[in-house]
C-alpha cells in the first residue's frame, strides 16, 4: 500500500492531473467504461443484496452519471481563478483565489449504495484533479470485485485504484499519508477515520448517519405523506442513510395516518420478485434488526426471514423514546411512530438526540415548517418528501455534528477535494513607507485613518 501511494503521489506531483482537459477526458472515460459494464453491476449487486436492475439504475448508477455529466459541463467554471476586491491597506495590489486539487485522495465506501458511495466521491476527487484510491465496502464483496475489475482495466493503479478489502485493509491504508480523506459509513468507524487522518493532519468529510426524524403534522396531506413516507423507508429495505428513521405523528392523526401507511405498504407489494425489495445486507444485520422488533408493538408486518435474509415491511405503533428500536439508527425496513401532543415537546425530543443527517417535515402550515427548520439542526432534508433532495447535484450533501462534517456533490464535491490558494500580486511601481520603520506618531495617524477602528 506504502508503494501504490508513492507512486500516486509522484503521478499526482507531475501536475497531470491539473490540466482540466485531462479530468475531462478522464470523467468521459469514466462514463464510457461504466456505461459498457452496467450489466456485470447490475449482476454482481444482484448476487450480494438481491438489488434490482430498477433500483441500481435509479438509486446507483444514474446518480453517478448525473455527478459525472454535471461536473463535465461545470468544470472550466469551477476551477476557474476567482478575482476578489484587493482592501485599501494593500493598494495597490490585485487578489484572486486559485483552486488546486489537495493529492492523493482516499475514497472509503459503505455497503448500503456500494457503487453511489464510492464512485460518486472518486467523480468529484477526479474532478478537482486528485489522485485517488477507492477502498470499497467488502460485505458486498462482488459489486466490490466488480468496481476493481472495471476501473483497474481503465485506469492505471498511479490515477485510479481500487483496494478491497474489510478493517484490516483500511487500517493498513489509514497508517499512510493521504492528502485527503472522504469517508462514508457510521459515526463509530468515522471516529477512528477522524483519528488516524488527524495523525498526519489529513482532512476528511465524513459522511455518517443518524437517526432522521419525519414530522407528521396534523394539517398535512395525510395521504401524500403515507405514500411518500412508504417509498423512502422501504426503498432499499429501508437501507438508506437518509431514510425517514421513525416518524413523530400528532395524536389527533395516529390511526388515520396507521392506517394510510399500511394501504401503502399493501398497494406497493414489496417484493424482491416485484423488483423493488431487497435483502438484509448480512445475517448480523438480520440479528440487529430482529431484536429492535418488540412483538406487541407491530402495527403491521415484523416477519422475519433469516435464511432469505428478508424482513417484511414493518411498522411499529406505541413506541416510546426508550425503546429499543429508538436506541440507534434502524438501518433497515423497520418504522417506528410516536405520537406527539404538541410540537415544543416533539422539537425538545429530537434535539436530545445526537444531530441527525436529515429531517422531514409533512405540513401545510408556514409556522410549523419555520419552527422546525429553525430549531432543529441536521443535515438536509425536505418538506412535505423525504429522501429526493439527495437527487439534486446543487445542493451541498452531507451531515453536521454527530451526522457528518462537510459535504459533496456538484461543486460542494469540487470543493471538498480542493484547496484555495489566496494570492495577493504587487506592482513594483508604488511602495507606501508606512509600514517601514521609524514607527513615528505621524505614520501611526496615517495608518489608523486607514483601518478607521
Ligand atoms: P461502517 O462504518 O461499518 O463501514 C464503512 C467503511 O468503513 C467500510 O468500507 C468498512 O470496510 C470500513 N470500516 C469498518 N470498520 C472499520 C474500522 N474499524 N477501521 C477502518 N475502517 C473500517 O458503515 P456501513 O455499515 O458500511 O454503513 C452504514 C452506515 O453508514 C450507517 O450509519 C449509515 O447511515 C451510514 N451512511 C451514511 C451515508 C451518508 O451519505 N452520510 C451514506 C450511506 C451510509
Amino acid at each position: 500500500m506504502k508503494e501504490l501511494i508513492q507512486n500516486q503521489r509522484r503521478f499526482f506531483k507531475a501536475h497531470k492531473t491539473k490540466d482540466l482537459r485531462f479530468r475531462l477526458r478522464q470523467l468521459r472515460k469514466l462514463k464510457r467504461i461504466l456505461k459498457a459494464n452496467e450489466q456485470l453491476f447490475y449482476d454482481a449487486i444482484h448476487k450480494d443484496f438481491k438489488k434490482s436492475e430498477f433500483d441500481t439504475y435509479t438509486t446507483e448508477l444514474a446518480l453517478v452519471y448525473h455527478d459525472i455529466e454535471h461536473a463535465i459541463k461545470n468544470l472550466y467554471r469551477w476551477a476557474r481563478t476567482q478575482k476578489v476586491a484587493t482592501n485599501l491597506v494593500n493598494f495597490p495590489a490585485k487578489s484572486y483565489v486559485i483552486s488546486e486539487p489537495l493529492g492523493v485522495a482516499l475514497v472509503i465506501g459503505a455497503w448500503n449504495y456500494p457503487y453511489q458511495l464510492s464512485l460518486a466521491p472518486m467523480v468529484a476527487a477526479m474532478a478537482a484533479g486528485c489522485t485517488v484510491v477507492v477502498k470499497p465496502s467488502e460485505i458486498p464483496s462482488r459489486t466490490a470485485a466488480a468496481m476493481k475489475k472495471v476501473l483497474s482495466e481503465a485506469f492505471s493503479e498511479e490515477y485510479i485504484a481500487v483496494v478491497e478489502g474489510g478493517v484490516p485493509e483500511t487500517t493498513e491504508l489509514l497508517q499512510q499519508k493521504f492528502d485527503k480523506i472522504f469517508f462514508t459509513g457510521s459515526s463509530f468507524v468515522g471516529k477512528i477515520i477522524y483519528k488516524a487522518a488527524a495523525e498526519h493532519l489529513t482532512p476528511v468529510t465524513l459522511e455518517l448517519g443518524g437517526k432522521s426524524p419525519a414530522f407528521v403534522t396534523e394539517d398535512c396531506n395525510l395521504k401524500m405523506a403515507a405514500k411518500r413516507l412508504i417509498w423512502g423507508k422501504f426503498l432499499n429495505a429501508g437501507q438508506t442513510c437518509i431514510a425517514p428513521d421513525f416518524v413523530l405523528v400528532h395524536r389527533s392523526i395516529e390511526e388515520k395516518f396507521l392506517g394510510l401507511l399500511k394501504a401503502e405498504i399493501e398497494k406497493e407489494h414489496f417484493s424482491i420478485e416485484n423488483d423493488n425489495y431487497v435483502q438484509i445486507i448480512n445475517d448480523k444485520n438480520v440479528a440487529r434488526l430482529q431484536q429492535m422488533i418488540d412483538p406487541a408493538k407491530i402495527y403491521h408486518g415484523g416477519e422475519v426471514n433469516t435464511e432469505e435474509r428478508i424482513i417484511s415491511p414493518t411498522i411499529l405503533h406505541k413506541v416510546t423514546f426508550s425503546d429499543v428500536v429508538m436506541q440507534e439508527e434502524v438501518f433497515g425496513p423497520i418504522l417506528p411512530v410516536i405520537t406527539y401532543e404538541n410540537l415544543d415537546d416533539a422539537i425538545n425530543k429530537v434535539n436530545e438526540m445526537p444531530e441527525p443527517l436529515s429531517c422531514y417535515i409533512f405540513t401545510k402550515s408556514g409556522k410549523t415548517k419555520k419552527r422546525i427548520l429553525n430549531e432543529i439542526t441536521f443535515g438536509g432534508g425536505c418538506v412535505n418528501d423525504n429522501v429526493v433532495h439527495i437527487a439534486n447535484p446543487n445542493f451541498p450533501f452531507g451531515g453536521v455534528g454527530n451526522s457528518g462534517i462537510g459535504n459533496y456533490h456538484g461543486e460542494a464535491g469540487f470543493r471538498a477535494f480542493s484547496h484555495y490558494k489566496s494570492i495577493l500580486e504587487k506592482p513594483n511601481w508604488l511602495e507606501l513607507p508606512l509600514k517601514y520603520y521609524p514607527h513615528t506618531s505621524g505614520k501611526l495617524w496615517w495608518i489608523k485613518q486607514f483601518f478607521k477602528f
